[in-house]
């Protein structure tokens, strides 16, 4: 959609915009609020004045929407509705953060800053994303209110994507899959999530996601009919007992629907639940639980429910605040569908999450502790990422990788002696708990016992495990504890110990060298310390200490080059260090142009396939720069693309193919079908004979009636594999071909 309004129609427009802003404001704000609201908006507007977005549209609408969504799709209040107009002035414009400050006070000021720091360095050369994926989550334990925002801007950069350079919306889509969904997921904010999702398959992958969005719209009348004659006994029952509910039918989204087929290896319209049917009812908080489960034991009357599949998290919430009770019925035209019931309040919660839950536990007319301690899981784990903070990880992708896996673990409950609850992640360890009671207590474990029985330190907790810790000042941890232990706490005090441990014996080594110098009075250190690095091939200098320290190195075999050494340098060419070091202008060179795959003598740039997605001509590829071999072309569709745009963006080249058909591509295919006599001839037939395609190897494998034959194929481009697929589903018995990755 091409943007031409005139400067008259695009000052409506921003008004426009503005006021519905107002409108969705007025719930969450006093009355004071509004003038401080407009005058972040007239801030904001002038600070933006000349700038347009790369649509065409002037800027000020992007601040206006990314405000929009703070307050009606997660439900925050004015400091962060002052803040997402403001979060794009310090960082593009004059402004400076002292300006805002006077302006519109510290609160509003810190959050800025935080925003302002998350974004900036994303460029080419500048230290990976990871070490501003780490800035991020250092301001959520600051104000949780920098990420939501940061959330509500990325959601809106993805929903305008289209406007973007194809480099560029696979890097903030990637980016936006790698941490932001996720982070989103964590913090309960399950719409935006599965939005983010969305997005990203619809930049990456167009075709799916296009497919798939006409699946499940060209299914839609079949699905409402399903639905209403599901509900339609229920509604009955639950109008005679003059509750305020509403009953809705919600689809899966197209990310999961995709994810499903991936995983289960099904096509589209074998994915049973595609949607599931939800009952929300407006009622007083105290009374929610026990309507719930009458509604629960409504549905289950009129349907038969599969017990395995019944889900109480109204009782015990889920982290994130979520709080449902979901059941998987067996409606009459046979078919499994999943029931979830639920509050008004608990929606509120389960669509808008952190902040709702927020709103909720602050609602100064309602006193009751339940809510409070609820609120305490949300708070607890924050306490874990800010634990997981302060250890000044050196390794930025290391430290996000442990955040990721923190993120996605489902905790489990276990009780200390005395009967307190401690939160565990899932997978934790008996050594993990130890660690968790005290950092000193963990140092020191000796035994674990579980229910008053004695287990290894190994030992995996389950829920309700009632754990008992036992310690003494003798023991100390050795070195297979790091592979015991979960936690990122525990990996952290074990880390710090031993590196603590090793100082010290590198210290003793070195202290060891030197002595060895003086007695044979070497006085050039630095020389003698390298020739000897050299001799024995070592490449670290603490290794080399550490070694001597452990006396798995003793001084004495350094005797021999003395002698040498005394000579004079000459006999001992010092080699420069070879350390790996990345090129940054090397890279930014290399990003201005473009590779151009296929061709001969363009370029000097040596390249790659990679192994793990083996890309064909036509694909759509990208370039990503390795250390020490080259550039290796991966498809944009590769299972390691989001990790590698998302931590490297800077060592991302764009690549696009040259027509040369001269180069072949290995392509490996599946060819499922029902055996019959001669369909292996006619199958290879279509592959040579016919498209004189070569084929390198055949597998072929015969289960039951069922044959399975995987073909690797030289293919000179995409366009070639897509005819030739359509061809091949045309054989008789043929039931799927699939590309195989890796
Ligand atoms: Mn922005």
């Amino acid at each position: 959609m091409a943007y031409n309004l005139s400067i008259e129609e695009e000052n409506k427009e921003i008004l426009r915009r503005y006021r519905r802003l107002l409108r969705y404001s007025k719930p969450v704000i006093k009355p004071g609020d509004t003038k401080v609201i407009r005058k972040a908006f007239d801030t904001a507007l002038e600070a933006h004045k000349e700038m347009r977005r790369k649509s065409g549209e002037p800027y000020i609408f992007h601040p206006i929407e990314v405000a929009q969504i703070a307050v009606e799709e997660i439900g925050l209040g004015p400091t962060s509705i002052i803040s997402a107009l403001l979060h794009d002035v310090v960082e593009d414009t004059d402004t400076t953060l002292e300006d805002i400050e006077k302006g519109f006070g510290r609160k509003v000021a810190r959050i800025i800053d935080g925003l302002t720091k998350i974004s900036g360095g994303f460029d080419v050369g500048s230290s990976p994303q990871a070490e501003n994926f780490r800035k991020m989550l250092l301001t959520l334990t600051d104000d949780v209110r920098v990420i939501l925002v940061k959330l509500a801007d990325r959601l809106h950069n993805m929903r305008t994507l289209d406007s973007m350079p194809r480099h560029k919306q696979l890097k903030i889509a990637s980016e936006t899959i790698y941490i932001y969904a996720p982070l989103a997921h964590r913090l309960g904010l399950y719409s935006i999530k599965s939005e983010l999702e969305d997005l990203y398959l619809k930049y990456t992958e167009t075709d799916t996601y296009y497919f798939i969005a006409n699946k499940i719209s060209e299914t839609k009348r079949k699905r409402s009919k399903f639905i209403r004659d599901f509900i339609n006994p229920i509604q009955g029952e639950l109008k005679d007992l003059y509750l305020d509910f509403t009953i809705k039918g919600r689809p899966k989204s197209i990310y999961s629907i995709w994810n499903k087929m991936k995983k289960d290896n099904i096509p589209f319209e074998q994915i049973y639940d595609l949607f599931a049917i939800r009952i929300i009812v407006n009622c007083k908080q105290e009374e929610e639980k026990a309507i719930c489960w009458q509604i629960y034991s409504i549905v289950t009357d009129n349907y038969i429910p599969n017990p395995s599949r019944l889900r109480d998290w109204i009782s015990s919430g889920k982290t994130n605040g979520y709080e449902s009770l979901h059941t998987t019925v067996m409606s009459s035209t046979g078919k499994w569908v999943e029931v979830q019931i639920r509050s008004k309040r608990m929606d509120d919660i389960a669509e808008k999450g952190y902040a709702a839950h927020w709103k909720y536990k602050e609602d100064p007319n309602d006193k009751s502790v339940k809510k409070a301690a609820k609120g305490s899981a949300i708070d607890e784990w924050i306490a874990q990422v800010r634990d997981l903070l302060q250890y000044d990880s050196s390794n930025a992708l290391e430290f996000i990788t442990d955040f990721k896996s923190n993120l996605y673990n489902k905790e489990i409950f276990v009780f200390t002696p005395k009967g307190d609850l401690k939160m565990m992640p899932n997978g934790s360890t008996a050594l993990d708990f130890a660690f968790e009671v005290h950092t000193d207590v963990g140092l020191h474990c000796k035994g674990a016992k579980v229910n008053h029985r004695l287990v290894p330190l190994s030992y995996v907790l389950k829920n309700g495990d009632q754990m008992e810790i036992v310690s003494h000042p003798n023991q100390s941890p050795s070195d297979d504890w790091k592979k015991i232990v979960k936690t990122s706490k525990a990996k952290r005090v074990l880390k710090e110990y031993f590196n603590g441990a090793e100082k010290a014996i590198e210290d003793h080594g070195k202290d060891e060298f030197m002595k060895f110098l003086k007695k044979h009075k070497i006085k050039t250190f630095e020389s003698f310390l390298d020739t000897a690095k050299e001799k024995y091939g070592y490449e670290s200098t603490r290794k080399f200490y550490n070694d001597i320290g452990r006396r798995k190195f003793l001084t004495g075999e350094l005797k021999s080059l003395i002698l040498k050494e005394q000579k004079g340098n000459e006999s001992v060419a010092l080699k420069p260090r070879k350390t790996p070091v990345i090129d940054t202008e090397k890279i930014k060179k290399i990003n201005k142009t473009e590779l151009i795959i296929g061709a001969g003598g363009v370029s000097d740039i040596k390249y790659s396939f990679a192994k793990c997605c083996n890309p064909i001509s036509g694909e759509s590829v990208f370039g990503f720069v390795t250390i020490s071999d080259g550039i290796k072309i991966h498809k944009t569709s590769c299972h390691n693309a989001p990790e590698l745009m998302a931590s490297y963006g800077y060592r991302i080249i764009k690549a696009k193919w040259e027509q040369d058909e001269s180069k072949k591509f290995l392509a490996k295919v599946k060819v499922t079908g029902t055996d019959r006599m001669g369909i292996m001839n006619d199958i290879t037939t279509v592959i040579s004979s016919i498209y004189g395609i070569n084929i390198k190897r055949v597998r072929a494998e015969t289960f039951e009636d069922i044959v399975e034959d995987e073909f690797h194929l030289e293919i000179i481009n995409i366009d070639l594999l897509t005819v030739l697929f359509e061809e091949l589903i045309q054989v008789e018995g043929v039931i799927s071909v699939e590309r195989l990755e890796e």
